[in-house]
């Protein structure tokens, strides 16, 4: 297969780039095997990059999931089908996700911003970044990977929480479970946070129409299954989307919900349970 034929497809997928780097065995993450030993004489890991847009603010009384976890499930499929793919025209592939997929994306090119995102050469950070080991091509040169970041200081003054450079003050780092009460006021969208992206002048300032739930169809847990469909059933968990929903309930002052939240604070374990009171005080006024 030439691999001008795998780009089109990844085209056809939602990939906008595919890019071939050299394998071995320094881009693992800890605790996996060797990329050969994944996968036996893979001579290449074909890094696929799939662009989204971040999310535009949703309307009031309704939450809005992260365009990146969205578009992050999406990528995960379609790195599988082009695995497939290769596999079909009689290679060897195998999409893993035991692949370190920034270390393998600079191998391409690109660099690191002051944020810490992968930016690639075109498509900037707003990428998700897919790997899949075959033995189909051989590696492309080691792209050029000095740095594009302009060092403006934007990203930093866009973080709400003094993050860049101190990962345990990031969101990110806390959506899966108790967020700290500093942070708790700067949930602003389901299972993500994307601002010291979006102010950086590196990337498009395009946004995409919000993927957006009202919150009592969160608060009931109808919007779970969805949101499962969306995003992946393991970032989508219950106890995850209803903790960050009673914070951002409260920290965008939305009353109307402060039945719902209560019985959330009754009946829950945590972290729902510690949000949830945090949440009716700051919405009842005891704490802003
Ligand atoms: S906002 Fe400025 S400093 Fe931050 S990553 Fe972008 S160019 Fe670099
Ligand atoms: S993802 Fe959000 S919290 Fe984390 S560094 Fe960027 S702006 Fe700050």
């Amino acid at each position: 297969m030439e691999k001008t034929q795998l780009l089109d497809f990844a085209r056809r997928l939602g990939f906008a780039d595919a890019r071939f780097a050299d394998a071995d065995d320094t881009l693992l993450k800890p605790g996996f095997k060797q990329p050969r030993t994944l996968l036996e004489g893979a001579s290449c890991i074909v890094v696929l990059f799939m662009p989204y847009k971040p999310s535009a603010p949703p309307e009031k009384g309704l939450m809005a999931l992260s365009a990146y976890y969205a578009a992050s499930h999406a990528s995960f499929h379609a790195a599988r089908s082009a695995a497939d793919y290769i596999r079909e025209a009689g290679a060897r592939a195998l999409h893993t996700t035991a692949i370190n997929a920034k270390e393998a994306a600079l191998r391409t090119g690109g660099f690191l911003g002051d944020n810490g995102f992968y930016y690639h050469p075109r498509l900037g950070s707003f990428v998700c970044i897919q790997t899949v080991l075959t033995d189909a091509f051989a590696p492309d040169a080691r792209g050029k990977t000095g740095s594009g970041c302009l060092h403006c200081g934007a990203c930093a003054a866009a973080c709400p929480s003094g993050a860049l450079g101190t990962i345990e003050r990031c969101l990110r780092y806390h959506l899966n479970g108790l967020v700290p009460e500093t942070l708790r006021n700067d949930v602003y969208q389901l299972l993500g946070c994307e601002k010291c992206q979006s102010a950086c002048p590196l990337n498009a300032s395009e946004t995409s129409a919000p993927i957006s739930f009202p919150l009592e169809r969160i608060f009931s847990g109808e919007a779970v299954k969805r949101l499962r469909e969306l995003a992946g059933p393991n970032m989508a968990r219950r106890g995850r989307i209803l903790s960050q929903a009673v914070l951002y309930a409260a920290a965008t002052g939305q009353t109307a919900y402060i039945d719902d939240i209560k019985k959330l604070a009754e009946n829950e374990g945590e972290p729902i349970a510690s949000h949830a009171r945090w949440a009716l005080m700051k919405l009842n006024g005891e704490n802003k």
